[in-house]
């Protein structure tokens, strides 16, 4: 006879992320396009590097892509290649104002600090957690060069209300588009709309690849040009050099990897949205809980699925689902503006009160693209069996 245990869950250990798990479709192409590039000996700025450029660049519909060494130094050369483009400058001088927002990862503002401007955190939307532009309206002033908008989690931020912004007072836009490679904003791919995007390839990302990795991308060939020079030294000519530059290249062997895995990354996309499409509607009806917005016109990635815990209780709900096996994440539990970092070198003009808010109830939950029905069905179950407890 086969017994039965009544009721009792099988208990599941889901982390927030599981790379072997997708690496195991591609794993025989991944190690081609890695042997032959150690067979090819062409390590930096191999063939692969120009490959990827061309095809992301028709991806995003762009005219260049530039591919460095991480999204931090994407981010970086942007806004360097931007004072110089602009200001006639290597760097901005402390009185040129960037717009942001605090609610992001560190990199965003430390690269608006090394490229010498100033980091003007204005407050988020609690709705999308992005940068709310009628903030950003309110923060411009004859200092504002630019405004650095954050697509965070893998959701648009008001591209059409920023662009508008940025017109007016001309200013330019870098999109930090680290976490929504991908994503859409009406028929427009993210990366696209602002003078320049930054991608990152960490392993983490939705297009990932072995390291450190990332890219700029820009319809503008002055700037195109500019960026390719400060990846390499600073000069067209390595061995005799313009400016102040760096040694950022994305190595030949990533840009590889970043092919092949570039070939699933939309399938893997619309996987992440379907997950999310069964949280956002088995979960909707707790009241101690807001999943994110669904807004149709764009595609989000998720590249994190985050919810809202509400009455403090974050932390007990992390802990909780952490005993049932279920991994989650805080991004992010402290803002910018309250960092040592940026507290002297910052502006907040206005209060932050929603970005603090956000710091202290956001939770992102598994949303890995191959999550099992299984899976996804005991996450699920174990945040709703939450609702009898609190
Ligand atoms: C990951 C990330 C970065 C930095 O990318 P790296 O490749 O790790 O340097 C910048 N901004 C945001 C929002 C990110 O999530």
């Amino acid at each position: 006879m086969i017994s039965v245990v009544p009721n009792k869950q099988i208990e599941m250990t889901i982390p927030l992320l599981n790379l072997n798990r997708e690496h195991s479709i591609y794993k025989i192409e991944l190690e081609q396009a890695i042997k032959k590039v150690i067979n090819n000996t062409e390590y930096i700025l191999g063939a692969e590097v120009k490959e990827l450029e061309n095809e992301l660049a028709a991806y995003l519909g762009v005219n260049s892509c530039i591919g460095v060494a991480s999204g931090t130094d994407a981010l970086l050369v942007s806004l360097r290649a931007l004072a110089m483009k602009t200001k006639g400058k290597e760097y901005f001088s402390r009185n040129d104002e960037i717009i942001t927002t605090s609610f992001t990862f560190t990199a965003t503002g430390s690269a608006i600090l090394r490229s010498g401007a100033t980091p003007v955190f204005v407050d988020i939307d609690p709705v999308t957690y992005n940068l709310d532009p009628l903030q950003v309206k309110r923060a411009v002033n004859v200092n504002t060069v630019g405004v650095l908008p954050v697509h965070l989690y893998g959701q648009a931020c008001k591209m059409d209300d920023l662009k508008t912004i940025a017109k007016t007072r001309s200013i330019f836009i870098v999109e930090d588009v680290a976490q929504a490679f991908g994503a859409t904003y009406g028929k427009n791919k993210l990366g696209s709309m602002g003078d320049l995007g930054a991608f990152s390839f960490f392993p983490s990302k939705n297009l990932g690849c072995f390291g450190d990795g990332g890219m700029v991308s820009t319809k503008d060939s002055d700037l195109a040009i500019l960026v390719e020079m400060l990846r390499k030294h600073g000069g067209k000519d390595k061995y005799n050099v313009e400016y102040l530059g760096y040694n950022s290249r994305l190595d030949t062997v990533q840009a590889a990897i970043i092919l092949v895995k570039l070939k699933y990354v939309d399938q893997f996309n619309r996987l992440r949205r379907k997950i999310a499409d069964d949280y956002n509607h088995l979960l909707a009806d707790l009241d101690w809980l807001v999943t994110p917005v669904f807004v149709k016109e764009e595609e989000h990635v998720y590249h994190q699925y985050t919810v809202r815990i509400k009455n403090g209780k974050r932390d007990q709900v992390q802990k909780a689902l952490k005993e049932k096996g279920i991994a989650s994440a805080v991004y992010y539990p402290v803002p910018l503006h309250k960092m040592k970092l940026f507290i002297d070198r910052c502006i907040v003009r206005t209060p932050l009160s929603q970005t603090e808010k956000a710091c202290n109830e956001v939770l992102s939950l598994p949303v890995e693209p191959l999550l099992t029905e299984e899976e996804i069905d005991y996450v699920i179950r174990n945040i709703r069996n939450l609702s009898y407890r609190e």
